[in-house]
């Protein structure tokens, strides 16, 4: 058993992205604050309406996976494809761009708490051109895990394993194999989960601090803390408790080229992705 440690500390900055949302990117904020595979982390969260009203409006996407986890609000998604998805606290929206997406996503409040995270996970060179695909998955399809002494795990995608226990979440299959789990935990309290060797992994904390590994090493609130190989994570709630997701992902070591919402494997392929949605055909079947 080896335990990772906190290798590395990323603090969120505070960033607008779509209409003008205000947002805390952490993974992704530069090019060297990528993990593999996975791209981008940004944090929504706030009480202010004009922090959110203005959404985001119709924008393409080619080449990786877009996930949507709400804690609180309201949003919809809407695609080229016909697609809706509501999606309200808990939900979770899993959608493949591949060759090509064109969608938005719009609040349905005018006040209130909006709160949630928007993943991007990379894909493959071999599977960037394929047909673009779409998962909704309401709160009640993920598994929410007691944990012994409070607390709680909800597990959107892998599986969990805690002492051996595991608890599959309901996105599988997929071939960077990412595990996205939700924790809280209560004051001082200690969390220990397996995680593959060899992959990449990172915890983000969203309220409240953790100290990770051993000897243990602290992890502000809004961070994304980048662990060490090993195969096992140790974490432990500061005072005041915590919540924090917990990524992990089999890296691709393929090249990354990004231009705004493309991400693909080289400057060719980006320019082509440029032409064709201006042609109105990033959508258009093989
Ligand atoms: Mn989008």
């Amino acid at each position: 058993m080896v335990l990772r440690t906190l290798q590395q500390a990323i603090r969120a900055v505070a960033t607008s992205d779509g209409a003008g949302v205000k947002l805390y990117r952490s993974i992704g904020q530069s090019a060297a604050a990528r993990l593999d595979p996975f791209l981008m982390l940004d944090e929504f969260g706030t009480e202010n309406p004009d922090d959110y009203i203005a959404g985001f409006p119709d924008h393409p996407h080619r080449g990786f996976e877009t996930v949507t986890y709400m804690l609180d609000g309201h949003m919809l998604h809407q695609d080229h494809m016909g697609n809706r998805g509501d999606l309200r606290g808990g939900d979770v929206q899993w959608m493949t761009a591949g060759r090509g997406i064109i969608h938005s996503e719009m609040p349905q409040q005018l006040e209130g708490r909006m709160r949630g995270f928007q993943l991007w996970i990379n894909l493959p060179a071999s599977e960037k051109m394929k047909p673009a695909g779409y998962r909704d998955i309401p709160a009640a399809d993920v598994p929410a895990v007691v944990l012994k002494g409070g607390g709680s795990v909800r597990v959107i995608a892998g599986t969990l394993d805690i002492d051996g226990k595991q608890t599959p979440g309901p996105m599988q299959g997929l071939s960077t194999e990412p595990l996205f789990v939700d924790v809280e935990l209560a004051p001082r309290q200690v969390f220990r989960q397996a995680l593959p060797a060899g992959h990449n992994a990172f915890l983000y904390t969203y309220e409240g601090d953790v100290s990770v590994g051993e000897p243990p090493r602290v992890l502000p609130p809004r961070s994304a803390g980048i662990l060490s190989e090993g195969d096992q994570v140790s974490v432990i709630a500061g005072e005041g408790g915590a919540r924090f997701i917990l990524l992990a992902g089999r890296p691709l070591r393929e090249p990354v080229v990004q231009y705004g919402p493309f991400v693909m494997n080289t400057r060719e392929e980006i320019e082509q992705a440029v032409r064709d949605y201006q042609a109105g055909r990033l959508t258009a079947g093989a």
